[in-house]
């Protein structure tokens, strides 16, 4: 929802509501982790009053753990929080857990896949960067691709039911590819909210 109008989150949520996606990407920066500020609790609340899809809530902020507990409780139902930005991934994990919720997490694009490999047994989705955290609107990293296999080896070795998403650059021309790498999920902002029928083109990406 990066890409959405914030001037009208209520019909955004009925656009979500009333399309075929399945969950609703909340990007939350906190201008340290990454140079951008985008929008916390109080908007995250708001949306979970009208919004039915799965909130998945991406977390682009240092010391993740401090914060976990509130955006439980304002209606994340699945946290995602950067490998980088924290020096204690296993207890945020627990921390997440503890809470009943998902458990994602991530990385950028200039972090080695194998640095996830500790952490892919106790997670249930692996969010995949395919542009730097931080911006919506950039263009998808082609690189990727040998990176989403990685991932996908390490998946099959310890978690076979572990998701994975890429987020980031996200359009009609490369669905189909990440679909075939095997990606679960897939993050659209300007793709769905630019277009002219954000609907159309949820179903359009679904269908690719
Ligand atoms: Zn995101």
């Amino acid at each position: 929802m990066l890409s959405a109008d914030f001037g009208n989150l209520q019909s955004m949520s009925k656009m979500i509501n009333d399309s075929r996606a399945e969950w609703l990407h909340f990007d939350v920066m906190d201008g340290v982790f990454v140079p951008n500020i985008s929008f916390g609790f109080p908007v995250l609340e708001s949306v979970k009053r009208d919004c039915t899809k799965l909130l998945d809530v991406h977390l682009m902020i240092v010391e993740p753990e401090k914060y976990v507990q509130r955006f439980a409780q304002a209606g994340a139902e699945m946290l995602t929080f950067h490998l980088e930005a924290t020096k204690k991934p296993l207890e945020v994990i627990k921390i997440i857990r503890a809470e009943n919720i998902k458990v994602g997490i991530t990385i950028n694009p200039d972090v080695p896949v194998k640095h996830l490999e500790p952490y892919i047994s106790k997670v249930d989705m692996v969010l995949l960067m395919t542009v730097f955290a931080g911006y919506g609107g950039q263009k998808f990293i082609p690189e990727s691709y040998t990176r989403i296999d990685e991932v996908k080896t390490l998946i099959a070795k310890h978690n076979p039911q572990c998701l994975i998403e890429v987020d980031g650059g996200v359009n009609f021309e490369n669905a189909p590819l990440l679909f075939s790498h095997g990606v679960n999920v897939l993050v659209a902002g300007s793709t769905v909210f630019n277009a002219a029928n954000p609907q159309h083109a949820i179903s359009r990406l679904l269908d690719c």
